[in-house]
């Protein structure tokens, strides 16, 4: 089953010729869900051959533009190619009246519903599910208020080898029963174990995105053991003043709260635009934690097991 990171764009505070702003594709099991939408978000999109008709769910980390500025125009064109299905918007509480304002002094009427959903900042909420994923908010500590996400695989039932449905002539019933770790009888008087039968699948993933925040231990719970953490890394160690004044990390920083959290991989992102040549950021991390990799325009990553 596929969940991976799709980086439409990982630059901070403006467009350059190298970066797009703050903007990904998460996809899980073929449901695509985005996570902010800076400027030029949907054509990035189409660049990476994403139909923005099958994004249904948009988390908005916080309103500072790099992060939001692409929403309104990709909601238009939502609207202009016909879509009738509801958008879920996920973010802080303002983002509502921002978008509402837009549509409204633009004359927009759109043919389908926005649904909005307010994130609370009181610690990790779930925010959405479905039959295959879980989704939480938690606080980060930025200058306004700001959010990160993760998206967590729900556990699988567990797979019965089409040679053993023959073998033992299980129906409907009994294989439901044994994915449900229930004993069956059989037919003829034999008892049959979930144990003789059932194959377990693959442990269930989670990605946790951090984007922006400033160096804060109090966001390491709610991202522990992540198999991939996506942490923002705006400036090197040189610049940590700079970073704490700003509300921001270092790549340094970012590499420390991957560490205590344990998570699997780290993927660095939301550099400014000072630096020309990211692979210093890795450099400066991996000596704290070493399964670090830069994001880049059109990077897809798998979440690892
Ligand atoms: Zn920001």
């Amino acid at each position: 089953m596929n969940f991976e990171v799709t980086i439409l764009g990982c630059g901070a505070a403006t467009p350059t010729a190298r970066h797009n702003p703050s903007a990904q594709v998460v996809n899980v099991h073929d449901k695509l869900f985005l996570i902010d939408c800076g400027e030029g978000t949907q054509m990035r999109l189409r660049e990476e051959k994403f139909r923005v008709q099958r994004i249904n769910h948009i988390f908005i980390s916080h309103l500072h533009g790099d992060h939001c500025l692409g929403l309104v125009g990709l909601i238009c064109s939502q609207h202009l190619l016909g879509r009738k299905g509801p958008l879920h918007l996920y973010g802080p509480p303002d983002l509502k009246e921002w978008i509402e304002l837009s549509l409204k002094v633009s004359q927009t009427y759109l043919d389908f519903p926005l649904e909005f959903h307010a994130n609370s900042f009181d610690g990790k909420n779930l925010i959405m599910e479905d039959k295959s994923i879980e989704v939480y908010s938690f606080p980060l500590k930025h200058r306004i208020e700001c959010c990160g996400y993760q998206f967590v695989e729900k556990p699988r039932l567990p797979r019965i080898e089409k040679s053993s449905i023959l073998e033992f002539d299980l129906q409907p019933s009994h294989i439901i029963a044994l994915k449900h770790n229930q004993e069956v009888t059989l037919s003829n008087g034999t008892v049959l174990t979930p144990e003789q039968v059932c194959i377990d699948v693959a442990p269930v993933r989670s990605y946790s995105y951090c984007s922006d925040t400033m160096y804060w231990e109090t966001l390491i719970p709610s991202i522990k053991g992540s198999n991939l953490l996506y942490h923002e890394s705006t400036f090197l160690e040189s610049e940590k003043e700079r970073a704490k004044t700003t509300f921001h990390s270092t790549a340094k920083q970012a590499a420390r709260i991957a560490a205590q959290a344990e998570v699997k991989q780290l993927l660095l992102g939301h550099f400014s635009s000072r630096y020309g040549d990211e692979r210093q950021f890795v450099e400066e991390a991996s000596e704290f934690f070493k399964n670090c990799t830069v994001a880049f325009e059109g990077l897809t990553i798998h979440v690892p097991y």
